[in-house]
């Protein structure tokens, strides 16, 4: 969906961009920043992506993620790119809450705000949208937005492939979930004609743990994950000294929660993070279970019907004990 087709003249004159995405950003949302930084940036535009949090170690390396700005470590800066944009992009989110203390700058912007997104209820905040729920990741979106809404397919280097290559992979779990579709692998193919090393690209993302990563997701299958089998579901549960005695950083959990899921018979895997300011919760399942519904009735969140997430204020273990309260309002769908 796109409306206000005229808004894409803009892009016709040199223009002072900043691009956006969720807090803590993923793979699909540095990738797709990333991708859509390298087009813009050839096209001629002033182009700055913003980032309320930094990314992942195993980001790290994306084509262009040295020039990103760290809106703590650059506050005047980006208040001023912010203040003096013509365009925010709105990329990987559909709530402005979700870029956290980047919010009001983007609320008292008065650059258009485009939005390209694949969340599920987008808030009305956007001047234009490109917004497909059904789209496997942002990243999609954007290799879509540049090769058919602006018909510039040619234009795509190996670097904007690399990241939007990168986004893709991580938002479908390697081209595993229901999202990945024919049309998916269409792009995909397209990306790697671009120039897109996908074994560099899987190499990089995946084998690039360090060591006390490896050992904390040892430590929690072992110590922190609970299976539930009346209910199909499994959970892991992790406490701030678990986070300390590792040291993790951002990214480090990321991924865990598939662990729960993965074995035989889960439908339906959480995990809660506590992130001392409040309880931060990540739900995945399989078939209809509705995770989306699960976190925005009781843990103030939302997400895609497979994969959501959300937050809590109480203790750990009384969001724990909440949670398993919950399930037997779902024992039908968890258990058929
Ligand atoms: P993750 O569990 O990887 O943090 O998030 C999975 C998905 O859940 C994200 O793609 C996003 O759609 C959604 N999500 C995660 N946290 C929140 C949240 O606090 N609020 C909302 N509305 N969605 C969230
Ligand atoms: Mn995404």
């Amino acid at each position: 969906m796109l409306t206000g087709q005229e808004h894409l003249q803009l892009l016709e004159e040199p223009k002072n961009i900043v691009i956006t995405t969720h807090h803590k950003p993923d793979g699909d949302a540095l990738g797709s920043s990333l991708g859509l930084y390298h087009w813009l940036k050839a096209k001629g535009h002033r182009v700055e992506v913003v980032l309320s949090s930094d990314f992942p170690t195993f980001l790290d390396w994306m084509p262009g993620r040295d020039e990103v700005i760290i809106y703590p470590t650059a506050v005047e800066k980006s208040e001023k790119l912010l203040a003096q944009a013509d365009i925010v992009f709105c990329l990987d989110y559909s709530a402005l809450s979700r870029t956290n203390i980047l919010e009001p700058l983007i609320r008292r912007s008065s650059g258009q705000k485009w939005m390209i997104d694949h969340h599920l209820d987008p808030e009305d905040f956007a001047t234009l949208s490109y917004w497909n729920a059904d789209a496997a990741a942002t990243a999609q979106l954007i290799y879509e937005f540049i090769s058919s809404v602006c018909n510039d397919q040619s234009a795509i280097t190996a670097e904007m492939a690399t990241c939007l290559y990168a986004g893709i992979m991580t938002d479908t779990g390697s081209f595993r979930f229901r999202s990945t579709t024919a049309a998916v692998h269409h792009i995909i193919a397209a990306l790697i004609d671009a120039g897109a090393r996908n074994w560099e690209i899987h190499e990089q993302i995946y084998n690039s743990s360090t060591e006390n990563r490896l050992k904390f997701l040892g430590y929690c299958l072992l110590n922190c994950l609970e299976v539930i089998p009346e209910y199909n579901t499994a959970v892991f549960a992790i406490t701030k000294e678990d986070l300390e005695k590792f040291q993790v950083s951002t990214g480090d959990t990321e991924g865990l929660v598939n662990y729960a899921l993965s074995v035989k018979g889960i439908r339906l895997a959480a995990l809660f993070i506590d992130r001392t300011e409040l309880i931060k919760l990540s739900l995945r399942s399989i078939g209809d279970i509705p995770c989306n519904e699960i976190c925005k009735k009781y843990f103030n969140g939302g997400g895609h019907l497979n994969a959501s997430g959300g937050s809590a204020s109480e203790e750990l273990s009384q969001v724990v004990n909440r949670f398993k309260s919950i399930l037997p309002e779902y024992k039908e769908i968890l258990t058929k």
